[in-house]
């Protein structure tokens, strides 16, 4: 089912209208838009219709979600963490494929219809992360469009064969190549940065760089990583994600960083965190560095929280940002969905002709109201086909 007729509708929060939606896009939108014989029409009952949210960073491999309720008490050190998962994950009842198809299903069912994941590549992991998760795309791909980074979650330089994997991955199914704390995990910041950029030149992919690292050491990271992007051409092709150095940075110090990434294309995401100072999203987009908002880890070994609602990590924005006028609610929204989908570069997004015919129905006011409320999803529609209801998944698609 790619053509839909959908009516009474309200585009952004604007005027009731129809959208018109044609072999897969959308072909007019208006008062008086009707569509051919045949043609099955939903009545959106007044909701408004915004663009899909982008999950632009995920974890598809590692959610627990469905299993038994995990307790977490490993020490709050990274090393520990990245140790303690890999022994969970060697005798987990569920498939890879079975654990990231359920993932997938929520996102789509809280109206994400476009998912980065990152999954791990290890010695020990091999690919079979990758081919898991993109089993479990097998069947769902109607539903949501999916892009893979080959993530050294275990080290690179420390893991020798990891970087071969990686860049096998991409021959494999993955376009992004990952990376995570230079310094504190490999122990050789520009050797990190080097490989990774290097993988990343020569076959033609992007980068996505976990970066927790803090204060001063974090901020020489982000230098050195501009510096390659400029350096091989790279601008627009490469996200940092989390960048907890630019929360803390002084004033005169986040100035010179934010020159330095709108000039080198960098992107940043957040999954804005609980307790740990994060970029100033706003700023940044004022300022002309795209970014965005994610999930990141969710209900695994690492995180008991979070459910895959892209909806939900805005009102977090909104929260933490002190969001309270109609403007910053709405400019928080953008975060989770226009935001997203243009810093990961994604064509047809966006509710105007020509563009793909994917849209979530939300009932309520406006845009503000729904980032306070977070209204379950009404309607998901995924270029013409109608992919979830009320916020649950509809099993192949349907009307
Ligand atoms: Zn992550």
């Amino acid at each position: 089912m790619t053509n839909l007729l959908l009516t009474n509708v309200r585009p952004d929060a604007g005027s009731a209208g129809n959208i018109l939606i044609e072999n897969g896009r959308i072909a007019a939108i208006g008062s008086n838009v009707t569509g051919p014989d045949g043609i099955t029409v939903v009545d959106g009952k007044g909701a408004i219709a915004i663009a899909p949210f982008v999950e632009a960073h995920v974890h598809l491999d590692k959610i627990l979600w469905g299993l038994p309720w995990h307790s977490i008490n490993v020490p709050d050190s990274l090393r520990a963490m990245i140790d303690n998962e890999v022994e969970i994950r060697r005798s987990l009842p569920w498939s890879v494929a079975e654990r990231a198809g359920n993932l997938m299903r929520q996102c789509v069912a809280n109206g994400s219809t476009h998912i980065r994941s990152h999954v791990d590549i290890s010695p020990e992991y091999k690919l079979d992360n990758l081919h898991g998760v993109l089993a479990a795309w097998e069947k769902t791909k109607h539903a949501v469009d999916l892009e893979i980074v080959a993530f050294p979650q275990l080290g690179m330089l420390i893991e020798p064969g990891t970087a071969e994997l990686m860049e096998a991955a991409l021959d494999e199914g993955a376009s992004v190549i990952g990376g995570i704390d230079p310094a504190s995990v490999d122990g050789d910041a520009k050797g990190h940065l080097d490989t990774i950029f290097g993988i990343a030149h020569r076959k033609q992919a992007k980068i996505d760089i976990h970066l927790h690292e803090r204060g001063e050491l974090g901020l020489y990271e982000l230098g050195l990583i501009a510096e390659r992007a400029k350096a091989l051409g790279m601008q627009d092709k490469v996200i940092v994600s989390h960048a907890f150095c630019l929360g803390t940075a002084s004033r005169d110090e986040l100035a010179r960083m934010m020159d330095l990434l709108a000039e080198a294309g960098i992107g940043i995401i957040s999954a804005v965190p609980g307790d740990i100072p994060f970029p100033p999203m706003f700023e940044l987009a004022d300022y002309g560095v795209r970014c965005a908002v994610a999930s990141d880890s969710l209900r695994d070994t690492w995180n008991p929280h979070g459910n895959g609602d892209m909806l939900e990590r805005c009102w977090l924005l909104s929260w933490r940002s002190n969001c309270r006028t109609d403007a910053e609610l709405t400019a928080a929204l953008d975060m989770g969905t226009k935001r997203g989908a243009d810093l990961l570069d994604l064509a047809g997004h966006g509710l105007d002709v020509g563009c793909d015919g994917s849209l979530v129905l939300i009932e309520g006011e406006n845009q503000a109201q729904i980032v306070v409320d977070r209204p379950k999803r009404a309607l998901v529609v995924k270029r013409g086909r109608i992919v979830a209801r009320d916020g649950s998944w509809i099993d192949g698609g349907g009307v």
